[in-house]
């Protein structure tokens, strides 16, 4: 896949990120074997819930979204900065897209759903993964 950073028309950027959506990512898929081994039993983007989380379960009435660091502006990581090459346009761009998934969350809640986020950068470290998943999935 090619950088997001250095593709050089709107048009690209959109073909990439319509791909981005559409695709069971690389991370999710790390997220979904961690669950697995847990034994947790899981739905994948449930789409008539609020937000299409990537990963539920209705009767536990738990979400799990996987964001990637640059396109859901992870802020407290290197990968979320605003690209300083047409800088305008990733700031609106990258706000909107913090916007909706603030609905998204907001949606959820509402349902009485426990929503966790779970960001690329987070994945690296494979024990810490599991433990944060074992808590929030077993929690009540
Ligand atoms: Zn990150």
């Amino acid at each position: 896949m090619p950088n997001p950073l250095i593709l050089s028309t709107t048009a690209e950027r959109s073909a990439l990120m319509s791909r981005v959506r559409q695709r069971g990512t690389l991370p999710e898929l790390r997220v979904r074997q961690c669950l697995s081994k847990l034994g947790a039993h899981y739905r994948l983007n449930a789409r008539d819930l609020p937000g299409r989380p990537d990963i539920v379960n209705r009767k536990l009435k738990k979400a799990i979204f996987v964001h990637g660091c640059f396109w859901h502006g992870h802020v407290s990581c290197g990968r979320g900065r605003i690209p300083r090459h047409n800088r305008p346009y990733w700031a609106v761009k990258l706000k909107e897209n913090g916007q909706r998934d603030a609905r998204k969350v907001a949606g959820l809640a509402a349902l009485g759903y426990d929503i966790m986020i779970i960001w690329e950068c987070e994945l690296l470290n494979g024990a810490t993964l599991t433990r944060r998943l074992k808590s929030f999935w077993f929690r009540s």
